[in-house]
């Protein structure tokens, strides 16, 4: 390594996020390529999944280049990041199953590569499949405006089984050639930086945390800073377990130690110094704790749910308020007073319970029983779930509940003056017929002549044939009314409710 250190922008790994829809073959992919373009080192026997990999391949040319690819927790790391404005990945590729076609989150998947600009390309995977039909897979995509090579478009395209492997070489002589293209490069003699994909809490090992090193070199000795929390860097294992010197970009390596629980999407930096890592946790707690109270939706709406949120990991929690996010209300909007990671607790309750009408949701943990006993106790609403969607639901639905209420008029009958009999000061009796819906004594109503509100009254009592009657639903009847408002023949009685909505 020692000669290379004064080297600066030298070429740099491409580090890919494979997107695209639900079962349209993502997981199957990056197991494949694992499997089959993993340079099988001698491994260390630790097996903690590092959430990211290193892949070697060899092009049609000869040419060999290493890859990083980021495994499923990746994907919520790149939307934490896109989120904050920043990119996970160099490249993209796009899953297609080629008996589904163009689903929601492939249009999703587009939108996010989109606007994180990095390069991609597509993958129409299952082409082993007797009903693959990849021909119409891409008029499909050209009809959502992904416009494919060939095709009157620039995005390479190409046809790959998961399951056998068919085409995988391809897919990856394109990455090296789109990586090419992207001129990435990177500096060894930076200190390191990056960012997080995942971390843990382990009994035994304390916090760990999966980083990608995006420019620079970690060595030993050094001191890391992700998010607010610092961890000082003793051992660097690789992402096949083996115990490391130094790493640098684009590797995905994992660091124990952390005094703090970094979230996923975190960006780090590493410092000779422990102090260094100090002052930049500082600044990054200070930044934190603006944002903690976080509004979701619109920030000027007078109306806010107070939630916290406990998930299972920093992943989840991520991927969770970026669910939330598309949560939309005029009126309300949603205040993430606390979240974390781990069971809901006591001290959880206890914030709820600092905010009017606070909702606690868990995302697959459980509810301490301290936690539940003191929510009954102070009538906190306590609510776990195990899957994302039920969690929107839930949250849409008491958003809506929270919406301030409008009064608003809601017509319930209307019928037309025929004649009138008698007229005092304030009571008048006049016939009429009805013309739709009923007339209940009580009812507020509204006097129209020629379609104009002239004025209002309310219905003392009604008579059909003679008979004293609470309600008419149709034919002609006999009324008396309260109002100023002398009615006429030809005049338009409406009975009107004043409903809150
Ligand atoms: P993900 O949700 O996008 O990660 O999708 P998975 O990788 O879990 O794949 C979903 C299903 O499709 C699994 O049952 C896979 O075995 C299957 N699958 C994925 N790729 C292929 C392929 O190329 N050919 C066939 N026949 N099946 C595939």
């Amino acid at each position: 390594m020692n000669g290379h250190i004064a080297q600066s922008h030298i070429p740099r790994p491409p580090i890919v996020v494979v997107m695209g829809h639900i079962d349209h073959g993502k997981s199957t992919l990056l197991d494949y390529i694992r499997k089959t373009n993993v340079v099988a080192g001698e491994s260390g026997g630790i097996t903690q999944h590092i959430s990211a990999y290193e892949a070697s391949h060899k092009t049609k040319e000869g040419k060999e280049m290493r890859i990083t690819f980021l495994d499923t927790p990746g994907h919520a790391a790149f939307s934490a990041m896109r989120a904050h404005g920043a990119t996970a990945a160099d490249v993209a590729v796009l899953v297609v199953s080629a008996e589904d076609g163009v689903k929601a989150q492939t249009i999703e998947a587009v939108k996010a590569i989109t606007s994180a600009q990095i390069p991609y390309v597509v993958a129409i995977n299952k082409i082993d499949k007797p009903n693959a039909d990849s021909e119409k897979i891409k008029r499909e995509l050209s009809e959502h405006e992904i416009y494919l090579e060939g095709y009157g478009g620039d995005v390479p395209v190409t046809a790959i089984s998961a399951k056998t492997g068919e085409g995988i070489p391809d897919l990856l002589d394109l990455i090296v050639l789109i990586s090419e293209l992207a001129n990435l490069t990177g500096n060894l003699s930076l200190p390191a930086e990056g960012f997080v994909i995942e971390s843990h809490r382990d009994p035994k090992r304390g916090v760990s945390a999966s980083i990608v090193i995006t420019n620079g070199t970690l060595t030993k000795g050094s001191f890391v800073c992700a998010g607010d929390a610092i961890a000082p860097v003793r051992a660097i294992q690789d992402s096949l377990g083996k115990i490391v010197a130094s790493a640098t970009f684009s590797s995905p390596v994992l660091i124990a130690g952390f005094d703090a629980i970094p979230p996923s999407g975190a960006l780090f930096k590493s410092f000779k110094e422990k102090c260094g890592a100090e002052d930049a946790a500082a600044r990054e707690k200070e930044r934190a704790q603006k944002e903690r109270a976080r509004i979701i939706g619109n920030p000027n709406a007078k109306v806010s749910l107070p939630l916290v949120l406990k998930t299972d990991a920093q992943g989840t929690r991520e991927a969770v308020i970026q669910e939330l996010s598309k949560i939309e209300h005029p009126k309300v909007n949603i205040r993430i007073v606390h979240s974390g990671v781990g069971d809901i607790s006591e001290n959880d309750v206890k914030i709820a319970a600092g905010s009017e009408h606070a909702r606690i949701v868990g995302f697959r943990v459980s509810v301490d029983k301290r936690a539940r006993e003191t929510a009954e106790r102070s009538g906190v609403s306590l609510e776990t779930f195990a899957i994302i969607y039920n969690i929107t639901d839930y949250i849409e639905s008491e958003v809506a509940k929270r919406a301030p209420k409008e009064e608003m008029e809601e017509t319930r009958g209307e019928a037309r003056i025929l004649r009138t009999f008698s007229a005092s000061r304030d009571k008048q009796v006049v016939g009429g017929t009805m013309l739709s819906g009923a007339l209940a004594v009580r009812n507020k109503i509204k006097i129209l002549r020629r379609g104009v509100e002239i004025g209002q009254g309310e219905i003392l009592e009604l008579q059909q044939q003679k008979v004293k009657t609470s309600e008419v639903r149709d034919g002609e009847f006999g009324i008396m009314i309260e109002s100023r408002m002398e009615i006429a023949s030809g005049d338009t009685i409406a009975a009107f409710m004043i409903v809150t909505k």
